[in-house]
């Protein structure tokens, strides 16, 4: 049995991170509403400074480290950003370790949060095994993304939030990868509203949750590109909490081709939401049909705007 986040960790997490973190913006979509046949409520999560909902979980793990030499992550994406922000406004040092196959733009945007990047090795795994040795030799407290409780709590006042701000919503649709977003916000608002419903949302091509869910542990499987990239990457063979609280807080799970994926980011590109494909999953899910609103308001979140724009120009050309 995993230690479970609970409703008051959360509570103190905002306590902890209110004042460090944004209140994001929501606001209604007429044209979702419209196809979902109730009520879409849009939570312009990718409005936090680092530009994804990461900056709560990081910033309520880095108010909880104590007394370290620093942090450290393996992340160049949200959560190293997100790290590296909390950890300059914590006044203690940050090392994102990367491969040297990074590219130079995510390289940067870690630098200027005023983190160190350490370039190590040639794939991802060895830039992990750095961060383990500065957590063993040098006093670093190495922060994961999602599989960690802090993390997880601080995701959760995201859950507070939407609650606060739409207290009528039935359903909250939540892009899935490793489950940090997904555990904290089902456990603070299945907690305030048991009758709730979380739908995940990935993408079909190398989603290891989904994988993991279907065979009952977790598995690895291989990665593939997709324009969900924020959703990539795998759940840890030893994931120790956010598989069991994902397979036990979700009530529907919703895979996305990338067809459906580049159709969210149009559509919500035309209601001016500059943001990447993991954010746009929600929207998609409305599109493909297999996500409504009849019983109840749905609230889609937003979660990053992290995308290259030219990557993005081109997605905004392909055929609607
Ligand atoms: C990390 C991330 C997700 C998924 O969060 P998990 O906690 O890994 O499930 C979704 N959207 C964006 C933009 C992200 O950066």
């Amino acid at each position: 049995m995993p230690d479970v986040v609970t409703l008051d960790d959360i509570m103190a997490a905002r306590d902890r991170i209110g004042d460090q973190v944004r209140i994001t913006p929501f606001q209604p979509s007429a044209s979702l509403s419209q196809i979902a046949g109730g009520p879409v409520w849009l939570k312009c999560e990718y409005r936090q400074a680092t530009g994804a909902f990461k900056l709560r979980g990081a910033t309520n793990a880095v108010a909880r480290v104590g007394k370290v030499a620093g942090v450290t992550t393996a992340s160049t994406g949200n959560h190293g950003r997100a790290l590296a922000h909390a950890a300059r406004a914590k006044g203690i040092p940050a090392i994102i370790c990367m491969s040297r196959l990074v590219p130079q733009n995510k390289l940067d945007a870690i630098t200027e949060l005023g983190a160190e990047a350490r370039i190590i090795g040639d794939s991802q795994d060895e830039a992990f095994l750095e961060a383990i040795r500065l957590q063993r030799d040098e006093g670093f407290a190495l922060i994961p993304p999602f599989d960690h409780s802090d993390v997880i709590a601080g995701q959760g006042t995201l859950g507070l939030e939407i609650l606060d701000q739409i207290p009528d919503a039935a359903t909250i649709a939540i892009p899935l990868s490793g489950g940090g977003l997904l555990a904290g916000v089902a456990a603070a608002a299945k907690a305030l509203r048991p009758d709730i419903r979380i739908v995940g949302i990935s993408m079909e091509r190398g989603a290891a949750m989904a994988a993991s869910l279907d065979v009952g542990h977790p598995i690895e499987i291989p990665e593939l590109p997709t324009l969900a990239d924020s959703l990539g990457g795998g759940i840890g063979l030893k994931n120790r909490l956010t598989f069991a609280m994902v397979r036990d807080l979700m009530d529907d799970l919703i895979l996305l081709t990338e067809d459906q994926i580049a159709d969210g980011l149009r559509h919500l590109a035309r209601d001016g939401h500059m943001i990447e494909g993991a954010a746009a999953v929600g929207a998609g899910a409305v599109l493909s049909g297999r996500l409504r609103a009849d019983y109840g308001p749905l609230v889609l979140i937003l979660s990053g705007e992290n995308i290259d724009p030219l990557r993005h120009a081109e997605i905004m050309k392909g055929t609607p």
